[in-house]
C-alpha cells in the first residue's frame, strides 16, 4: 500500500497538476490530503473540482479552507492573506464554498500506522515551528507516523526511546525516511502550491507501508504560469513574487 501525501495546495493549479503527474509516474494507491486547498493562489474553483475528482481517501480542512468558505473570520490573517482570502471567498462558486465548509477537521486516523492533521494533532491551527512544538505534537499523536502541513516547510522529525532528532537532515531530494517500528515520526510533506523553505519546487510525499518507508520529493513546475494567473486575477503581487523565492 502506497499513500500519496499532499498538503497546502493553495489554489496553485500549475503546481497541483505537476505533482499529480509526477506522483502518477512514481505510483501510488491512495491519496491523503492535509488541508489548505485554497487561499493565496488564483484557481480555487479548479482545485476544488480536481480534488473532488481525485476522491482522496482522507481529506481534512486547513485554516484557509475555513476562512475561504466562510466558516471562520479572517481575524488572525495578515493584510496580504486577508485580501487573498476575501477574493477567494468571493470567487468560489456556491457549490465549492459549501463543499469546503463541510470538510472535516483534523486530526484523522488513517490506519494502524498513519494519522493526519493540518497543524498539529492537538490543535488544527497550531504551527510546528521548533523542536518543542514537534515533541508536543508527537506526544499528542495516536499513530507512529503523524503527517502534518500548515508551515509549508518539508521536514521530518523522529523520536526513539532515547533520542529526538531530524529525519530530514540530508537535503537531497527525493529523500527516503526509513520508518523504524520502534520509533515515532512527525513528517510534513511540504507545500504543493506555496513552499516557504527556500526551495520553490512543489513538495509532496509517498508512504510505502509494506516497505516501511516514507519518501519526500520536490518537483519543478511552471512557476511563471502560476505567477501570471495571480497577477491576472488582481491578487497581491507579492503572492506571485514569493512563489519564485519559495518563501
Ligand atoms: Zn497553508
Amino acid at each position: 500500500m502506497r499513500y500519496l501525501v499532499i498538503s497546502d495546495i493553495h489554489a496553485n493549479l500549475e503546481a497541483f497538476e505537476t505533482v499529480m503527474a509526477e506522483a502518477k509516474t512514481i505510483g501510488y494507491d491512495k491519496v491523503l490530503l492535509l488541508g489548505d486547498l485554497v487561499g493565496y493562489g488564483a484557481d480555487p474553483n479548479a482545485i476544488c473540482e480536481k480534488v473532488r475528482e481525485l476522491k482522496p481517501d482522507a481529506l481534512i480542512r486547513g485554516n484557509h479552507d475555513k476562512v475561504g468558505s466562510g466558516v471562520e473570520s479572517p481575524e488572525g490573517f495578515n493584510a496580504v492573506a486577508r485580501s487573498a482570502i476575501k477574493w477567494t471567498y468571493e470567487t468560489l462558486t456556491k457549490e465549492n464554498r459549501e463543499w469546503l465548509a463541510g470538510l472535516p477537521a483534523g486530526p484523522m486516523i488513517v490506519d494502524d500506522t498513519i494519522e493526519i492533521c493540518h497543524g498539529t494533532p492537538f490543535d488544527e491551527d497550531a504551527y510546528v515551528f521548533d523542536d518543542l512544538d514537534a515533541l508536543r505534537a508527537m506526544h499528542a499523536a495516536r499513530r507512529p507516523l503523524c503527517l502534518f502541513g500548515h508551515t509549508h516547510v518539508q521536514v521530518g522529525h523522529y523520536l526513539s526511546r532515547d533520542q529526538f532528532g531530524l529525519a530530514t537532515a540530508d537535503d537531497q531530494r527525493p529523500l527516503g525516511i526509513p520508518l523504524d517500528a520502534a520509533n515515532r515520526y512527525l513528517v510534513n510533506p511540504g507545500s504543493v502550491g506555496q513552499p516557504r523553505d527556500g526551495d520553490p519546487r512543489a513538495g509532496f510525499g509517498i508512504v510505502d507501508i509494506d516497505a516501511r518507508e516514507m519518501t519526500i520529493y520536490r518537483v519543478e513546475y511552471p512557476i511563471a504560469q502560476a505567477q501570471a494567473r495571480i497577477i491576472e486575477e488582481g491578487l497581491p503581487d507579492v503572492l506571485a513574487q514569493r512563489l519564485a523565492l519559495g518563501r
